[in-house]
């Protein structure tokens, strides 16, 4: 009902100035500033995407109590605690970086904690539950602050993590948006597609992240109208990492300089673990790039990589002409 969201939203509104008090003004958070400063965040940054800290310590229920927000059902079912034996709530996130994740209107409806200490028997990235509020489906992080820039430059960039998206945010590239640690989902192109005609990939640079980019184009481009690319960045760094080695300036101008078309894409990415020099992965090769042709709409595109293809490897245009449209009869 409209007052039991109404009484989450002011319950995560709650929790997510304490999470951010607790991380800029207590010794508590001490430890998490420290990180998120070495990695180079600004208080300003912080401050802007009220960035939080969950301590190991039981904070929420007497903080609750004392806004008079302590309905215990709400508590129960705002996934802010976990239950325990008997009536007890133990908080679900502790000694977590917090990420509030936000509806298109900016109320807080999840968050996303990250392990401030490393350990290899927790998830490094744990969620709200989903429930009424929240449905990762339809979230995409920082989609809130970025939407008026997607639509102003009718482009949008899609980052792996969180980290990410402030880093890009931090070199001026405020049309960033991240899916909840899953892939993209249908009702999330639609969305997007509602606001941009670009979009563009911009996933880590190791190979996962090359692997989770060729699914996320093949997954997008037969359902949306997007013109489609992505970014490849360099040395295994993903756009975090990027940012801290080269610095904010450098990464703007690589991105902006380095937005590929989906089949620049694939001549690259079909390269991987080939040897180019020996006649039978190069056959591979044209085989895989000519079936990505024959999916693509845009005729001029298609053209533009035969010739590619023709000149690479001294074939007759004419012949992969022919092959093309084999494999696009195939495809109808
Ligand atoms: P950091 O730089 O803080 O280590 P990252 O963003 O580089 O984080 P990745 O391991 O590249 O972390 O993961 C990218 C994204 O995938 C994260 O931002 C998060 O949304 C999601 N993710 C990562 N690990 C997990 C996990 N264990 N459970 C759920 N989601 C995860
Ligand atoms: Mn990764
Ligand atoms: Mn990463
Ligand atoms: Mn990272």
């Amino acid at each position: 009902t409209q007052s039991e969201t109404g009484k989450l939203k002011r319950l995560y509104a709650q929790a997510g100035q304490l999470y951010h008090h607790i991380l800029v003004n207590t010794k508590l958070g001490q430890p998490a500033l420290d990180h998120l400063h070495e990695r180079g965040l600004s208080d300003e940054l912080i401050a802007e995407f009220q960035l939080g800290y969950a301590p190991q310590a039981e904070i929420l229920q007497a903080f609750f109590h004392e806004k008079k927000l302590d309905d215990y059902q709400t508590l129960r079912k705002s996934g802010l605690f976990s239950e325990r034996e008997g009536e007890d709530l133990a908080e679900r996130f502790n000694d977590r970086i917090m990420f509030p994740i936000r509806d298109q209107t900016g109320s807080i409806i999840a968050f996303s904690g990250r392990l401030l200490t490393p350990d290899k028997k927790l998830p490094k990235y744990l969620n709200s539950p989903e429930g009424i509020l929240f449905n990762k489906r339809k979230v995409l992080f920082n989609f809130d602050k970025a939407k008026k820039t997607i639509r102003h430059e009718s482009k949008v960039y899609l980052f792996e993590g969180f980290m990410d998206v402030l880093a890009a945010w931090r070199a001026g590239i405020k049309n960033g948006v991240a899916s909840m640690g899953t892939s993209l989902t249908s009702e999330q192109i639609y969305l997007l597609e509602q606001t941009a005609s670009k979009l563009y990939i911009c996933y880590d640079g190791d190979l996962p992240g090359r692997k989770a980019t060729k699914r996320a184009l093949e997954l997008i481009a037969p359902l949306s109208k997007f013109d489609l690319g992505a970014i490849l960045l360099p040395e295994k760094l993903d756009p975090d990492e990027y940012v801290r080695k080269y610095g904010p300036e450098n990464f703007k101008d690589f991105v902006t300089s380095h937005e590929r078309t989906e089949l620049e894409f694939y001549l690259e990415y079909f390269r991987v673990g080939r040897n180019l020099e020996t006649e039978s992965d190069q056959l591979a090769y044209i085989t895989d790039v000519l079936e990505k042709v024959a999916q693509v709409k845009d005729p001029l595109a298609r053209d533009l990589t035969l010739n590619r293809l023709a000149k690479e490897f001294e074939l007759d245009k004419n012949n992969l002409t022919s092959q093309l449209q084999a494999l696009m009869q195939q495809v109808q």
